[in-house]
Parts: structure tokens; sequence; C-alpha cells
């Protein structure tokens, strides 16, 4: 095992250091620095996925996102297709935001998914709670306090813009979301109602959501 954890820690380091020479070569390009959190997400299911499929195995997966850079809203769409990826195999991913703010996604990702996720207030302990929080296995979950999710910020964004927004429009028909109003959705290509939303228009939307409602 110790032999494990020597390559890993190596593995660990060289990445860290090439994505710290990619970060300088990436310097004079003015763009926000995110991490390729869907990626990630994508390749760890394709391992799981490609582990069940070799059928001697029978492991229980999860997948643990440690994560220090802002959200990338840009990658919104790709990030949830894996969490809903994952929510489907019962993969739960766990979450660690090292960094002042918290990340949406990883909140949402673990919310969904049933794992837990944590933002430590200081890094001093954060070996501590790598190994007391993320390294439990699912059974030994049930029987320790781990730490409850105080709000998941269930904010969404735009397919326009790729923008964070709190209030938008929803296509009722891919529900794709926009953060201003559309003739038409540019994702399936529905047309919409009057631009104009008029009182008359107003109602019969929220009669719609009404009548809608009970099925879902
Ligand atoms: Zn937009
Ligand atoms: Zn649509």
């Amino acid at each position: 095992m110790p032999a494990l954890f020597g390559s890993l820690l190596e593995k660990l380091e060289d990445f860290i250091a090439r994505d710290e020479e990619l970060a300088k070569e990436d310097e004079h390009v003015e763009r926000i620095a995110s991490s390729l959190l869907s990626g990630s997400l994508s390749m760890a299911l394709c391992y799981i996925q490609r582990v069940f499929r070799s059928g001697h195995l029978h492991p229980q997966p999860r997948i643990l996102c440690l994560q220090g850079s802002p959200d990338g809203p840009e990658q919104y769409v790709a990030v949830m297709n894996s969490i809903f990826s994952a929510q489907r195999l019962m993969v739960p991913i766990d979450s660690c935001y090292i960094g002042t703010q918290n990340s949406a996604f990883l909140q949402q990702a673990s919310y969904i998914t049933g794992g837990v996720h944590h933002a430590p207030k200081q890094l001093d302990g954060l070996f501590q709670f790598l190994t007391t929080i993320f390294a439990t296995d699912l059974h030994t979950r049930s029987f320790i306090q781990l730490p409850k999710p105080v709000g998941v910020d269930f904010r969404a964004s735009c397919f326009c813009h790729k923008k964070t927004i709190d209030m938008g429009y929803v296509c009722s028909v891919c529900l794709s979301i926009f953060c201003e109003h559309h003739k038409k959705c540019s994702t399936c290509g529905s047309v919409f109602g009057q631009s104009k939303l008029d009182g008359a228009n107003a109602s019969s939307s929220v009669n719609d959501r009404k009548r809608k409602a009970p099925d879902s």
C-alpha cells in the first residue's frame, strides 16, 4: 500500500507542477481561470464504467472533487450532464472546496448524487478533513456525523451568455435557460409567444405552469 500512496503523491505533485506551468503560459490571455470540472468528471465516470463492464470487480465507486478555483459557468451544461450520469450510475460525488468563495457546481453535484460537500474554513486541518470525511466508505457514513450542507446554491447558467443567473426564462420544450426573453429557443428551435409580456400572456403562462405542475 505505501508504494501506491507514494506513486499517487508523485503523480499529484507532477500534476500540480504541470498545472502551474500551463497557468504561466496562459497569463497573457485574459480569461477567468476555472478548473476543467466537466472533463475530469467525464473521465472519472468513463473509468468507473469501464471497471463495471469488465465484470469481475464489484466496487462501490465514488468520486472526490477537490477544487480551488472558481466555477466556469461556460461548463454548466457539461457539468450537469456529468452529475446526472453519476446519479444514474449511483456514484456519489464528494466535493471539497478550498478557497474563499464556494462552488455552486460542487454543491449541486454532491446534493444530487448523495455525496458529501465540505468547504473547510481553514486549511490547517485539511488532511484530517480528507481522511475523516471523504475517506470513509459508504457503509461507515451511516454511523458518523458528517457535515450537513447549510444550503445549496442552485443557481444555473444561462445558455446564451454562460452567465450565472438567479432568475431567467426556461424553454418549456427543452428546459434551456436564458437570461433574457428570446423569440426562439436557440437549443431546440421552439418559437415562443409574443415578446410583449402583457397581462393576458403573463397570466396564461402562470396558468399553464399551474396546470402542468400535478403531472410532474
Ligand atoms: Zn444569457
Ligand atoms: Zn428549447
